[in-house]
């Protein structure tokens, strides 16, 4: 019998590689619209970057700095979205923004920059408060201080949020098989073929098409695919770009702040859980094996240096550390001007089977999963739709 016509073990319409939050989010947007769908995570569920982020669900007000206009809007409006159907999971922040006398970024502009943010869905909540009228809580150094600025934002568990999409998706049809790695792929007329592995057993699933969401790994899943006859170079131009978090005790007591670090870097001292405080980020050029990404001494010398400049008389006491990896598009230069946006590539099929998808926020997961199955809708069965993901709620397990 030919290869291409051995019979198949399983099929389904969706298959995707990777249990973070976009590869949740589109077994949740698939199985809704009435896919047959199943998904493949190596690990555990929201074991990479999905665990590993600063935890806002943001429109990202320094992404005005650099232009991006529409990142914002989008992800305002998907934090509204989360605000509302998610309120166990997701909840307000209100951040401080102090200004000194040698911060650049000079108060003109932190109004106008939150006059911006309001007008593109940010909401109430914003102002100045003069340092005459700023109680200080937590202790922040008050020595030149212009002027502190204040909105709101929000905050969730990474995590948690990735393992209630996921859930939500399996309440709806989806198949999780994890640990499960996808080992090979090979293109085929109607679809890919997925070869995973699980606990030494092999497995071949026939799927219609293919979601890639497998993060900083997502050149390396693409490097296993291989279509008879065919030479195919499906890599994506991305860099990775790794950011850095400590968990330092104690607990602030006003909220979030937005700082500027000696290098004129914003970064975000955030209260976290159990009475901690989250310290992140930085953003250092990454060129090894996604597996072995770990905070380095310097980033925490760094942020710990951030926090101490602004909070003197705080305990440094260090509980914990982590590092994740963003995908960002190729370039030179520094990563903080980078454009944020989700990146999206397909297989250039007619029509298109295979959907890569990476980077961009955790914030817009639910629009970015939507994106994906407008994509490779020419290329799946009519289903009749079981819901539609716009008003499911998600409660936290
Ligand atoms: C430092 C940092 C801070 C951030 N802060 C924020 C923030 O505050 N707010 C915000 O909105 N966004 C933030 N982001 C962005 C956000 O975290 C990411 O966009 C999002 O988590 C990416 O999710 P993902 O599903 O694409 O990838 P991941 O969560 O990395 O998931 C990929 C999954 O694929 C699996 N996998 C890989 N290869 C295979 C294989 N062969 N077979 C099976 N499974 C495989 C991996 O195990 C992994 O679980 C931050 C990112 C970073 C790095």
């Amino acid at each position: 019998m030919p290869e291409m016509n051995r019979p198949l073990e399983s099929e389904v319409d969706v298959a995707i590689i990777g249990a973070g939050i976009l590869g949740a989010g589109v077994a949740q947007a698939a199985a809704a619209a009435g896919h047959r769908v199943r998904l493949f995570e190596r690990t555990a569920p929201a074991a990479g970057t999905s665990s590993r982020s600063s935890k806002l669900i943001h429109g990202g007000l320094r992404y005005l700095e650099t232009g991006q206009f529409r990142l914002v809007r989008e992800a305002l409006r998907e934090r509204q979205w989360l605000l509302k159907n998610a309120p166990g999971l997701v909840h307000p922040l209100r951040f401080f923004v102090p200004i000194y006398r040698d911060t650049r970024r000079r108060p003109s502009a932190l109004a106008l920059g939150l006059l911006l943010y309001r007008l593109l869905g940010g909401g109430p909540g914003s102002g100045r408060i003069s340092p005459r009228h700023w109680h200080n809580p937590d202790g922040l150094d008050t020595r030149n201080l212009q002027a502190v600025f204040t909105y709101l934002d929000a905050q969730t568990d990474d995590a948690a949020l990735t393992r209630t999409v996921l859930r939500s998706a399996q309440a709806l049809g989806a198949e999780l098989h994890c640990p499960a790695e996808v080992e090979s792929i090979e293109k085929r007329p109607d679809g890919y073929s997925v070869i995973s592995t699980c606990g030494g057993q092999r497995r071949e699933t026939h799927c219609a098409t293919l979601v890639n969401t497998a993060g900083p790994w997502v050149n390396r899943v693409l490097d296993r695919i291989t279509a008879p006859a065919l030479e195919l170079n499906l890599e994506l131009p991305v860099d990775l770009v790794q950011g850095a978090h400590l968990v330092l005790a104690g607990r602030l007591a006003a909220g979030a702040y937005y700082v500027e670090a000696a290098d004129r870097r914003a970064v975000f001292i955030l209260p976290w859980q159990a009475g901690t405080t989250l310290v992140g980020t930085t953003e250092t050029p990454f060129h090894g094996d996604p597996d072995t990404v770990h905070p380095l001494p310097e980033e925490i010398a760094y942020l710990l240096d951030t926090v101490k400049r602004h909070f003197p008389r705080r305990s440094l006491s260090l509980q914990s550390t982590f590092a994740g990896l963003r995908v960002l598009p190729r370039g030179t230069g520094s990563a903080f001007g980078r454009a944020r946006e989700t990146l999206f590539a397909t297989d250039g099929g007619r029509p298109p089977r295979l959907v890569s998808v990476c980077g961009g926020k955790l914030t817009t997961w639910r629009v970015t999963a939507e994106k994906v199955l407008h994509l490779l809708a020419p290329a799946l069965p009519a289903r009749s739709r079981r819901v539609d993901t716009h008003y499911l709620r998600l409660e936290p397990i």
